[in-house]
């Protein structure tokens, strides 16, 4: 049995520690641990440990968990999100990660409108263009968040991105900077109904220096959880 609390505080030192680094404070800066394939009661062990921001990818998997789990938990959808879904959990997501088109973007709308509810979103840049991942071009992503600032029950609070799987995080430094200029650049340009407040990146293996480089959330799987084992 992995002892969660351990790994927890050592993600919380690590997060401590970048936060000094960068000369920020740790309250500028939220763990989000994504529990995606792990079961409720590892989920209800790390909660009664302090976290309160949990991060699924699935939305069947959050919706059951969402159901049994202590209902001050926010939920963080991270996943790819097919548009026949949303429907499922508008009204019920802290944030939705994963905003990558204009057509999904409109569905949010729609559900949302019909729930009269505003949906807080990122807009998901694949900032290092990997064909593999999902998000937008940077090149595309003022323009598209132009558009879909246009939607009344919809806020856009930033960008997020999955950086590339690497060996060594510092590869990845050059792709956290660049995403952060791009929110500088997006803010600077003062679209109504946007604001970009939270940039949403680093994961177990590059968390710490997404931070050093201005991750306001960060999403950790593995370093909480430990390694996941997917079934057929
Ligand atoms: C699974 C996942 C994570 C967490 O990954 P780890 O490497 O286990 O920390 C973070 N972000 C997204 C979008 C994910 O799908």
């Amino acid at each position: 049995m992995m002892d969660l609390q351990e790994n927890l505080q050592q993600v919380e030192a690590n997060i401590c520690k970048a936060c000094e680094n960068a000369g920020r404070k740790r309250s500028d800066v939220t763990l989000i641990a994504v529990s995606k394939t792990k079961p409720i009661e590892m989920l209800q062990t790390v909660y009664d440990l302090g976290p309160r921001d949990f991060g699924e990818n699935k939305v069947q998997e959050m919706c059951e968990k969402m159901e049994v789990l202590p209902k001050d938990i926010r939920w963080h959808m991270i996943g790819h999100l097919q548009t026949n879904k949303v429907k499922y959990i508008i009204g019920k997501t802290e944030l939705i990660h994963s905003v990558d088109s204009l057509h999904l973007a409109k569905e949010i709308e729609k559900q949302a409108a019909k729930q009269n509810v505003t949906v807080s979103i990122l807009v998901e840049v694949n900032i290092a263009e990997e064909e593999s991942k999902f998000g937008i071009h940077k090149e595309e992503t003022i323009s598209l968040i132009r558009q879909i600032a246009a939607l009344p029950h919809i806020q856009i609070l930033g960008l997020m991105t999955i950086a590339p799987f690497v060996e060594n995080p510092e590869d990845n430094r050059t792709y956290f900077r660049q995403i952060r200029q791009l929110s500088v650049d997006i803010d600077a340009q003062n679209i109504d109904n946007v604001r970009m407040d939270i940039l949403s990146m680093g994961m177990t293996g590059d968390y710490m220096v997404a931070i050093e480089e201005g991750a306001t959330m960060v999403r950790v799987g593995t370093g909480i959880f430990g390694e996941r084992h997917y079934q057929k």
